[in-house]
């Protein structure tokens, strides 16, 4: 039986789906756009790192492992009983590691990125953590903050119009450029990072091919609407349907305007 999600439009799934957690499924049709669910963070850890400096994590959670484990340990002793409860039933890469570790893992395999005041924060929250990944996703997650400027609960938003009981997908890794790279790349980070292997329709062996032409499309007519205008009428027709070529084909793709103004 899959979990019900009070007031929201999605389900906890009955099991482990494809790649790893257990996910979430839509409990009903959802439309492009519309607001899928807004879940108040477990815990907020504050980084104290640049985005520069936090990159891929690696500064964070190997880089300076003794302040993470400080500083997950402090955003767990600030949160109720209630909240630690639920965070520590969120996905675990090794159910048998000790409490300290458990507590490391939930943290950096569940949390959503921000920035705020040039540092990055990370929200682990009782639902959206459990979002599983994509390379091409229908979600995308933002945070709402408080007049304190602190994340007071994350927004999760359909980036595709979603049939019910298909599952909610969000994609990771979200830095600019990383859905564009072939299969193969995208795999490789997602293995280093979250420990998993990429099972969507953009990595999966049979329908890779079809994707990564299509990104290098993409990457082709990114880097076309980034050159210099051209001087005649003819070329200037052309450009124009490049971009419409590009702007038609993101769309096709699910990406949001965030993405797209990214373009
Ligand atoms: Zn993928």
């Amino acid at each position: 039986m899959a979990l019900h999600v009070p007031g929201q439009l999605v389900d906890i799934a009955s099991g482990p789906q494809v790649c790893h957690g257990r996910g979430m499924i839509a409990r009903k049709v959802i439309s492009k756009g519309e607001l899928i669910l807004e879940d108040p963070p477990l815990i907020i850890i504050n980084t104290r790192l640049s985005l520069k400096r936090f990159g891929d994590g690696v500064a964070f959670w190997k880089g300076e492992e003794s302040k993470a484990t400080r500083h997950v340990e402090q955003a767990l002793q600030e949160a109720s009983n209630i909240d630690r409860d639920v965070y520590r039933g969120l996905h675990v890469m090794d159910p048998n590691a000790g409490k300290t570790m458990r507590d490391i893992d939930i943290a950096k395999h569940n949390a959503y990125n921000f920035t705020w005041n040039k540092n990055v924060y990370l929200a682990v929250c009782q639902y959206v953590s459990r979002i599983n990944h994509s390379c091409i996703p229908n979600s995308m997650a933002a945070g709402v903050r408080t007049k304190e400027g602190i994340v007071g609960s994350i927004r999760l938003v359909a980036t595709k119009d979603i049939l019910q009981n298909e599952e909610i997908f969000l994609e990771y890794q979200t830095e600019d450029q990383f859905w564009l790279q072939s299969a193969a790349v995208r795999m490789s980070e997602l293995q280093q990072n979250w420990h998993f292997q990429c099972a969507c329709p953009a990595c999966h062996a049979s329908t890779c091919q079809f994707y990564d032409n299509a990104f290098a499309h993409i990457r082709w007519l990114r880097a076309i609407a980034s050159s210099a205008l051209p001087d005649t009428e003819l070329q200037l027709i052309q450009r124009i349907n490049d971009l419409k070529i590009l702007i038609s084909m993101l769309l096709a793709f699910g990406f949001g305007d965030g993405r797209l103004s990214a373009a």
